[in-house]
């Protein structure tokens, strides 16, 4: 890797969340290489959440430092605010700023209704959704203050349908309106906020529970593609202050690298006079759905001028 290429980090602090192990490691050992100072949170537990080890952080902490570079190990949990608090805390006092906030950290807890309960619900939100919710909230007003952070989401391709996984999928797809209404909030203070959704074999994706991953049987050239250091080029470019991309969704591993946008079809206009049947409905089913012409609406705003174009004539 080159590590004196336009893309450095020196003088910025970033906090990466979950940096002990998989992908948060690969973000936390990039950035850490390429100059910033990295705050390595880790609360250490299995891939399921529970427990806690100091090892994870340490260890990744002490590679950046052990390489040139400089980082300190944080084992709060971002399950709870107040870890999420201290955290932000942490990289004050170690470190006396925060720009980059990576909210990489995440368990998988496999299960679909009626197994998926309140408790699988609560942990899974707990740590992908409000677990970025406060790690953000708490560093805001130091971003804002400096009139300027990236933040970076991590959501899903789960998302997209994964039966056996319920409340995993229900998080990361909560982080999409987080990313995309934060991002216009986030504008005017010069803040950007973005998602990716990675793809990489890690942890979880080596769990029996996902069936169709058989990392035994991968070819050595699958594994070394599904590595999780192609996943974190794409995390380290939307950290970056030239990068002035803000609310986009962006997929990142096995070599490839693609936008992941939200469109609406152009659908079916029904006559202005009057309630159509649900005969009507079901007799238009292939325009609703036609995605001839489908538009990305940048907003809320955006999609309602599209969506009632028709009102304004
Ligand atoms: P991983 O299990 O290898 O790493 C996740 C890390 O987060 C672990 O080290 C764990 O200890 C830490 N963590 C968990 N709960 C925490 C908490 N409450 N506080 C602090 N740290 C905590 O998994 P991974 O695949 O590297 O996952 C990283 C992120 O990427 C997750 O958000 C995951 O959902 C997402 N993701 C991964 C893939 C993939 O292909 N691997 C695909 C889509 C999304």
């Amino acid at each position: 890797m080159d590590a004196s290429g336009d893309f450095r980090f020196d003088g910025r602090v970033a906090i990466v969340t979950g940096a002990g192990r998989g992908l948060g490691r690969s973000h936390a050992l990039l950035l850490g290489a390429l100059g910033a100072k990295v705050v390595v949170n880790d609360v250490g537990g299995t891939k399921e959440g529970e427990g806690s080890d100091d090892g994870p952080a340490n260890e990744v902490a002490g590679q950046i430092t052990a390489a040139g570079g400089t980082a300190v190990p944080d084992t709060n949990s971002v399950a709870a605010e107040e870890g999420c608090h201290a955290l932000v805390a942490t990289a004050l006092r170690e470190f006396g700023r925060v720009d980059i906030v990576v909210n990489n950290a995440g368990i998988s807890r496999f299960a679909s209704f009626p197994e998926a309960d309140a408790e699988n619900l609560d942990k899974t939100l707990d740590v992908h959704l409000r677990g970025t919710w406060h790690t953000t909230r708490a560093a805001w007003p130091y971003l804002a203050e400096q009139g300027y952070g990236r933040v970076i989401t991590t959501t899903s391709t789960g998302m997209f349908g994964l039966a056996d996984n319920l409340a995993y999928a229900t998080a990361k797809g909560a982080l999409i309106g987080f990313t995309r209404s934060l991002a216009m909030a986030a504008a005017p203070h010069g803040i950007r906020v973005n998602a990716v959704a990675p793809n990489a074999v890690t942890r979880p994706s080596t769990s029996a529970a996902k069936p169709n991953i058989t990392t035994t049987a991968q070819s050595e050239a699958r594994q070394r593609a599904l590595a999780t250091d192609l996943v974190s080029p794409m995390v380290a470019y939307l950290a970056h202050e030239r990068c002035d991309v803000n609310g986009e969704i962006l997929v990142a591993g096995a070599h490839r690298f693609a936008r992941w946008f939200l469109g609406v079809t152009p659908g079916y206009l029904s006559a202005a006079d009057g309630v159509p049947a649900v005969e009507e409905i079901a007799g238009h089913w292939d325009e609703i759905n036609d995605p001839g012409g489908y538009y990305v609406p940048e907003s809320l705003r955006d999609w309602s001028a599209k969506f009632m174009a028709h009102l304004a004539r």
